[in-house]
Order: structure tokens, then C-alpha cells, then sequence
């Protein structure tokens, strides 16, 4: 039987930057877990982050982002390239490091040393999933992945915020993402940097692509023009396209410093997101331990104390603020 082995915040730290793999799967469940050795080791190695290549695939259930990720996981390492997959599943509360069943896509890289991949579900976090999803892309980055794929599924805020993080953000479809296609032309979802129309062995799908095309071409103010690459994931048809299309985009990226802008906006868009996150657990905690506070919801709802007055008296009360509200801050 083998012998568990007890980390230290060093030898955790030491065995993640030697990218070993045991290390990393033990740094990312603390991590899942919120851990405190986890946040100290992510510490330690924050400085050291900022090498790895990340990119956001997104889109609904069922268009084959796990299947063409498979591809591209296959296309990047015959180029010599580490991988770290994230496959983040908003509406699953326990997935923890296990497979979600259409992730089993990615099986054919689990053997690969260069491949680590991890599936994360919504847990008791504080700061939610784009936490443990920042955390776990940082813990990889600082193995020396070279590429990381963070996968997500639909474009809820909860998505938005685990792909925030992503240098290129790609979308894939299908013929049918009617509802998809709705929300770009309705600018409810950010116009992605890379588009893949896939199952282009479906009949439908040219005109799918002519329809995506229509809607960008509506926007003349972006300088980066998002590509439409259709493909058909399951057979690695123009995977390798799709690939292209990220590594120019990086180029544009790099060459005008929109990376480094990219980043910090990013970065502070996370910061934002978890801080606001515990805040909103914290808020909610202390409502619901505090009868006072609890007291103030039922004096509202009998009409004997207003909205807005309950909300500057929480204010106040938990996080000691004054509501930024009410009309002399305003
Ligand atoms: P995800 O939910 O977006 O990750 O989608 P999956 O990768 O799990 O794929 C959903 C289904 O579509 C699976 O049954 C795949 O085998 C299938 N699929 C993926 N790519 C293609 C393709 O290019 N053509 C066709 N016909 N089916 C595909």
C-alpha cells in the first residue's frame, strides 16, 4: 500500500514547480477544498505565475468544447507543449477532481505526463468558482503548463467570471446555438476572440457560420476581427485551424501590449469577483445568525420599515459602511 505522504507548504510548493504530478492533483484539492496550506502555497508561488497560455472555451452543453479540446489537447503536444485542462461545471455541486460523464472525451490524454486535467464543480467556497478556478490555473501555471484550457459551460455570470481569466477566449457552436447567436446579437455575451462553428458534418452548419459571420460583421469598431472557424471535433477537422487562430490572436495580442493590459484587467476583474463573492456569503451569513438583522427583513415585510432604510442599516451592521446609496454619497 502506498504511504501517504503528509505535504508541508515547501515540499507542496517545491513538488508543484518540479510539476510533479501528485504535488498538483494534492495542491488543487486543497485548493477545492479552501484550504489555508493552499492559499500559502499559491502565496508562494504567485510570483512565478504568468508564463502559461490560457485560453477560455465556452459554449452550451452538448456543441463538443470536451471533444475538440481532446483535439487541440492532441494538436499542442505533437508541438511539444504541457497542457492543463480546467472543465468547470457550474451546475454540479460535487464533481471534485472525478470526470463529469462527456468529459470522458478527454480520456486519451490521461496517460500523458504532459496532460493534467481537472474537472471542479460548485463546492462551499467563499469566493465561489472563480476562486478555486483562479487558484487551480495559477497552481498549473506554476508547473510550467505551457497551455491552459479552461472550459466552461454557457455564459451565466458564474462563466463569465471562471473564463475571466482567459488571454483568448474561444466560443463553440453548433447548428441550433440559436439561443447563443440571440445573446451575441443582443450584446448579453461578450463577443468572443475565437469562434468555432463545429459538427460541420451537420447540414446546417454554413449556415450557422453565415449567420455568426452577419452579427460581427455588425460590429466595425473592435481592431481584432473575432475568426469563424467551422470544424468537425470529432474527426480533428480543422482543429488545427482553430489553433491557428489562437496563436494569431495571441500574436495581436503581444504585439500591440495588449497582453500585459489584457492581464491586469483581468486580474483585477478576479480580485473583484472573489472579494465580491465572500462578500455576498458573509452578508448572508450574518443575516441568518443575526436575529437583529433577520428582524429588519420582517418589520419590511410588514410595511413597517422601508427597503432601502433595511439595506443602509445591513450596511452598516455588517460591513460597517454607510450605504453607498443614499443621496448625499451619491
Ligand atoms: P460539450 O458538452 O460541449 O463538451 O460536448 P461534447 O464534446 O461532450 O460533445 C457532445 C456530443 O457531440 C458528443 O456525442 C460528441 O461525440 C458529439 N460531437 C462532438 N463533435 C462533433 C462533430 O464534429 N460532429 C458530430 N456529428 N458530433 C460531434
Amino acid at each position: 500500500m502506498a504511504r501517504r505522504r503528509e505535504w508541508t507548504r515547501e515540499t507542496l510548493a517545491a513538488g508543484v514547480r518540479a510539476g510533479d504530478t501528485r504535488a498538483l492533483a494534492r495542491a488543487i484539492t486543497l485548493v477545492e477544498n479552501s484550504d489555508p496550506l493552499a492559499y500559502e502555497v499559491v502565496r508562494d508561488l504567485y510570483p512565478e505565475t504568468g508564463r502559461a497560455y490560457t485560453i477560455g472555451v465556452t459554449g452550451p452543453p452538448g456543441v463538443g468544447k470536451s471533444t475538440l479540446i481532446g483535439a487541440l489537447v492532441r494538436h499542442v503536444r505533437e508541438q511539444d507543449m504541457s497542457v492543463g485542462v480546467i472543465s468547470v461545471d457550474p451546475s454540479s455541486p460535487f464533481t471534485h477532481g472525478a470526470l463529469l460523464g462527456d468529459r470522458i472525451r478527454l480520456a486519451d490524454h490521461f496517460l500523458d505526463p504532459g496532460v493534467f486535467i481537472r474537472s471542479m464543480g460548485t463546492r462551499g467556497h467563499l469566493g465561489g468558482l472563480a476562486e478555486s478556478s483562479l487558484q487551480t490555473m495559477l497552481v498549473l501555471d506554476a508547473a510550467g503548463k505551457d497551455v491552459i484550457f479552461l472550459e466552461t459551460v454557457g455564459a451565466g455570470q458564474s462563466e463569465v467570471e471562471v473564463i475571466g481569466v482567459a488571454d483568448t477566449v474561444l466560443l463553440v457552436l453548433m447548428p441550433g446555438s440559436g439561443d447563443s447567436v440571440q445573446a451575441l446579437k443582443a450584446g448579453i455575451m461578450e463577443i468572443p476572440d475565437v469562434i468555432a462553428v463545429n459538427k460541420s458534418d451537420h447540414p446546417a452548419a454554413k449556415t450557422m457560420l453565415n449567420e455568426v459571420r452577419s452579427i460581427l460583421a455588425l460590429d466595425h469598431e473592435r481592431a481584432w476581427k473575432p475568426p469563424i472557424v467551422l470544424t468537425e471535433a470529432m474527426r480533428s477537422e480543422n482543429v488545427d485551424q482553430v489553433w491557428a487562430e489562437v496563436e494569431r490572436h495571441r500574436s495581436f495580442l503581444e504585439e500591440h501590449g495588449g497582453l500585459e493590459e489584457r492581464r491586469r484587467r483581468n486580474l483585477a476583474g478576479e480580485v473583484f469577483a472573489v472579494a465580491s463573492a465572500r462578500a455576498k456569503t458573509h452578508l448572508e451569513h450574518a443575516v441568518r445568525d443575526d436575529p437583529e438583522l433577520r428582524r429588519l427583513l420582517d418589520e419590511v415585510q410588514r410595511r413597517e420599515l422601508d427597503p432601502l432604510t433595511a439595506v443602509r442599516e445591513i450596511m452598516e451592521k455588517v460591513f460597517k459602511v454607510e450605504d453607498g446609496n443614499s443621496p448625499d454619497t451619491r
